[in-house]
C-alpha cells in the first residue's frame, strides 16, 4: 500500500513543494500526474518562452490549458 506523495522536488528550482504546488500532467502517471516543475517555475519558464517564441504558443492555442499542462515537446524538455 503506497502512501501519496506530500511532497514533490521541483526538477527547476530543486525545492521541496507540496504537491499542490504541481500542476497536474494530464498524460502521464509519474509522480501522481504531477509534473516536473512547480507552478512557479512553469509560470516562468512559460512567459520566457511565449517572450521568444510567439508562433509556438499560437499554435497550441487551442485550450490553454495545454499550454500549461505542457507535454514532451513543451518546457519540460
Ligand atoms: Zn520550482
Amino acid at each position: 500500500m503506497e502512501k501519496p506523495y506530500e511532497e514533490l522536488e521541483c526538477t527547476s528550482c530543486g525545492k521541496m513543494k507540496q504537491v499542490g504546488e504541481f500542476y497536474s500532467h494530464k498524460n502521464n502517471n509519474y509522480r501522481q500526474g504531477r509534473s516536473y516543475a512547480c507552478r512557479a517555475c512553469v509560470l516562468k519558464k512559460a512567459r520566457s518562452r511565449r517572450l521568444n517564441n510567439p508562433e509556438a504558443l499560437a499554435k497550441k492555442k487551442k485550450n490553454v490549458e495545454d499550454f500549461w499542462d505542457i507535454n514532451g515537446n513543451g518546457i519540460f524538455m
